[in-house]
């Protein structure tokens, strides 16, 4: 079934709409569980969520291919609908003499050569039955001082597209590449708009989240949504921390994906309400008998586990401890996420991102 967007109604540049898949409709803005093989390893199952509606479960289409797997919901029990990003981004940081051609891109990976094609991914993905697909793309590392890389992944971003063509159309996104370069980006959107036009259902904005200064950040989304269609999904690509999500959800993005909450709470870290957000290790939660959030019901919350115990089961690096705080941390930017629809159905994103950030 071919990926449908209705905008349900706006606040500015942000909207809050229903993306329609084969798999169910989504209400967004909303906001991805990426399980990757972290939350595999920590005893974190999808049915840790199962109380959030209206979500996407994404996968790595890379590793889901290295494991053999045939289907995206292989070892999983899951009924919503389902995106698969392509690795790429992965390949660039893990794999060793990395080469690329308009083939696709080569590379090293546990003494292995291997090789990755953008008709591959796509092709996969349609036979594992995945309702969003993220094709093939060439990333650069954000705050590279060479122009022409940025250019160069613009440009080859876009013929890994055409090769990605004619397998699955009707889900397949389009990912706009050229980090914070000005000019990357104007070639990757006359490109990306190309393709829209040509029936490619959704955007995905690519090549951030690489610990560049976020104003910046900020800046370039926006820059990209002013010069895409309005009517077509927009997802932005490994961003997921709250502050970013609203900022980016003013600008105009209505999807999300990301490992931060994950992998904060995997690290002690916890976010909550109010914008606040500290170490569960620190001495001062020694005796707290509150729960991580008062004003969270997440199932952690819920299930009442004071702080104090949490401390003490991090310490000891207990994988129930550790499962229960990424849980948190998701169910926070969930309800964060949800929160904003709500406001921007109501004419206030204004007020309820002032809300949550004069706190912190
Ligand atoms: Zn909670």
């Amino acid at each position: 079934m071919s990926i449908k967007f209705d905008i349900q109604g706006r606040d500015g540049q942000a909207r809050a709409g229903v993306l329609r898949t084969a798999h169910g409709d989504i209400a967004t803005p909303s906001i991805t569980l990426n399980y990757t093989k972290a939350l595999e390893s920590w005893g974190f199952v999808p049915s840790d969520i199962s109380d959030a509606r209206d979500v996407i479960l994404l996968r790595n289409t890379f590793w889901l291919r290295e494991r053999g797997a045939e289907d995206i919901r292989e070892g999983i029990s899951w009924a919503g609908p389902t995106m698969a990003d392509s690795g790429g981004f992965q390949m660039v940081s893990l794999g060793k003499h990395l080469h690329q051609n308009f083939s696709g891109i080569g590379f090293n990976l546990n003494g292995k050569r291997a090789f990755i094609t953008p008709h591959e991914v796509v092709e996969w993905g349609k036979a594992a039955g995945v309702d969003l697909i993220m094709p093939l793309d060439n990333t650069v590392y954000t705050m590279d001082k060479n122009p022409l890389k940025f250019i160069w992944s613009a440009f080859m971003t876009a013929v890994w597209h055409r090769r990605s063509r004619g397998i699955a159309d009707d889900r397949l996104y389009y990912i706009s590449q050229g980090g914070l370069n000005k000019l990357a980006r104007l070639i990757s959107l006359w490109d990306a708009r190309r393709q829209l036009n040509r029936g490619i259902p959704a955007i995905a904005i690519g090549g951030l989240a690489w610990n560049e200064p976020r104003p910046a950040m900020y800046n370039t989304v926006d820059f990209c949504v002013k010069r895409l269609p309005d009517d077509k999904p927009r997802h932005l690509l490994g961003i997921c921390k709250p502050v970013d999500i609203l900022e980016c959800i003013k600008r105009g993005i209505d999807t999300f994906d990301g490992i931060a909450a994950t992998r904060e709470g995997r690290h002690g870290r916890v976010w909550v309400s109010g914008g606040k957000y500290f170490d569960i290790r620190n001495a001062e939660f020694e005796k707290d008998e509150q729960v991580l959030d008062p004003l969270c019901d997440c199932p952690t919350c819920r299930s009442n586990i004071s702080r104090a115990k949490l401390r003490a089961g991090f310490k000891q690096k207990d994988h129930e401890t550790i499962r229960r705080l990424m849980v948190h941390n998701w169910h926070h930017n969930y309800s964060l996420i949800k929160g904003a629809r709500a406001a921007i159905l109501s004419g206030q994103l204004d007020y309820y991102i002032s809300d949550y950030l004069r706190n912190r």
